[in-house]
């Protein structure tokens, strides 16, 4: 059966792109012009993922993500432009689960999807607690990290930080996210502890610490496991 996507966004010429594209990947793609439009949609039917453009014309889609994970695990893809970075922060600590900075292309819209998808499915199922790419592999159960066969020895904050990553792995992770998970409510500040772990992490996984190609930096919003 295929996926549904309900496409949030005003611009003309954006939503037609993107209703094209995704109809030709295979999916049902319904669209909606504004926030009062896709509530509306959605006390109907709710889709399989929502594509959620930031800016607007009736109000503020943080909103929208609120009212929907008050009930809901539908996956979200925040769409933005750049200067609305803090929003687009907000919008992640609230739920959604994904970002792109406009101008994106197709592909990585698709890519997203895809993540979020398959997140969504393992959620629900069971939870990730393996991952591997290239030269690194992780088994969370097992306690192990390796890089080309050979095991890593990382502190227990560096591995808990690795953990939530795995666990999240091809999707963003805000700072705020990292520090409430690994560090407590109460660390929401301290993102100079985040800063120095990663650094060491990454001295540790990366073949080329000031190259990374596994733990990849979002800047100004969080950091991102490579998936693929
Ligand atoms: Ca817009």
């Amino acid at each position: 059966m295929s996926l549904q996507v309900l496409v949030i966004e005003d611009d003309r010429a954006i939503r037609s792109l993107m209703q094209a594209s995704l109809s030709v990947e295979g999916f049902v793609v319904q669209t909606a012009v504004s926030l009062s439009e896709a509530r509306a949609m959605l006390k109907h039917k709710l889709p399989d993922l929502i594509v959620l453009d930031l800016g607007l014309p009736d109000g503020d889609g943080v909103q929208l993500v609120r009212e929907l994970r008050k009930q809901h695990a539908t996956p979200v893809i925040v769409v933005s432009a750049r200067h609305q970075e803090a929003q687009k922060i907000e919008l992640l600590d609230a739920g959604a689960d994904d970002y792109l900075t406009k101008p994106f292309s197709v592909d990585e819209l698709l890519a997203r999807m895809r993540v979020a998808l398959r997140h969504r499915g393992t959620s629900l199922a069971a939870a990730v607690t393996t991952h591997e790419l290239e030269d690194l592999r992780v088994d969370l159960a097992a306690h192990l990290v390796e890089r080309d066969g050979e095991a890593l020895h990382l502190t227990p904050t560096e591995f808990k930080l690795l953990a939530r990553l795995v666990r999240s792995a091809g999707r963003v992770v805000t700072h705020r996210q990292l520090l409430v998970d690994v560090w407590g409510p109460e660390f929401t500040e301290h993102t100079h502890y985040l800063r120095l772990y990663m650094a060491q992490l990454r001295a540790k996984i990366e073949r080329d610490p000031s190259e990374p190609r596994h733990l990849l930096t979002e800047t100004g919003v969080g950091y991102r496991l490579a998936d693929v």
